[in-house]
């Protein structure tokens, strides 16, 4: 089966395409570029990445996203959260963290590309990087979200396409420890919600990866050392 990988160079998608690997010819790997950010640095960890895999790497330009977006993700006049750390699994506070970072329909619209581009070659798959951790919050990570994009993928491609996501059921910390055994090249993810030399260490994305990678015993990433990280951006 060929399948096509949507890579935003973060941990959950790189992962997932470590382990897409072993369950599928990857053909394609598609980074969207909606005016978040973190956008140089995601394409520029997402195209390390393809490449460290011998990969063909894409980027979608999604700029009317950008327009519509009040998000903090995108609006640079908003500010960004930075959650405790000590608030990570308080379900008001992401849920408070959630509102300031939702992209309308962001995950939906990702996976109704790639379905054209996965449909257009042939590709029965998509690979997404979700986790239980965050599909708390983000309902556009949760098995039932998968379950209903892919009976709706039923009726709009031909070739059936259909979403999987290896790293659903996990959380950060478990999605580490599968990294560790596929040999994921950590030092090219970024995983933070903001661009600059190095991830800021404060973002909850920032603090989640952190945390996960400390939990789970790989050296030389914190929170106060920032990503030792790719840096030719
Ligand atoms: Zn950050």
């Amino acid at each position: 089966m060929k399948s096509v990988v949507l890579l935003s160079g973060g941990l959950d998608s790189t992962v997932s395409l470590a382990h897409a690997l072993r369950e599928s010819e990857v053909d394609l790997c598609l980074t969207m570029d909606y005016g978040q950010r973190s956008a140089a640095r995601e394409i520029n960890s997402a195209s390390a990445i393809a490449e460290y895999y011998d990969l063909n790497h894409m980027v979608v330009d999604l700029p009317f996203l950008r327009k519509i977006t009040f998000s903090a993700l995108v609006n640079t006049s908003k500010a960004v959260p930075n959650p405790s750390a000590d608030l990570l699994d308080d379900p008001q506070a992401a849920l408070d963290s959630a509102e300031a970072v939702w992209v309308p329909n962001r995950n939906g619209l990702f996976i109704n590309a790639a379905a054209s581009f996965a449909e257009a070659l042939d590709c029965g798959l998509i690979v997404t990087g979700f986790n239980r951790e965050e599909a708390r919050t983000f309902p556009d990570n949760s098995p039932a979200f998968v379950k209903a994009a892919n009976e709706a993928l039923a009726f709009s491609t031909r070739n059936r396409v259909r979403v999987v996501s290896y790293t659903q059921r996990l959380d950060k910390i478990e999605i580490v420890q599968l990294g560790k055994k596929l040999n994921v090249p950590w030092r090219l993810i970024w995983s933070c919600y903001h661009g600059g030399s190095a991830m800021c260490g404060t973002c909850e994305s920032c603090l989640r990866f952190f945390r996960a990678m400390k939990e789970a015993g790989i050296d030389g990433f914190s929170a106060e050392t920032g990503c030792s990280g790719n840096s030719s951006v």
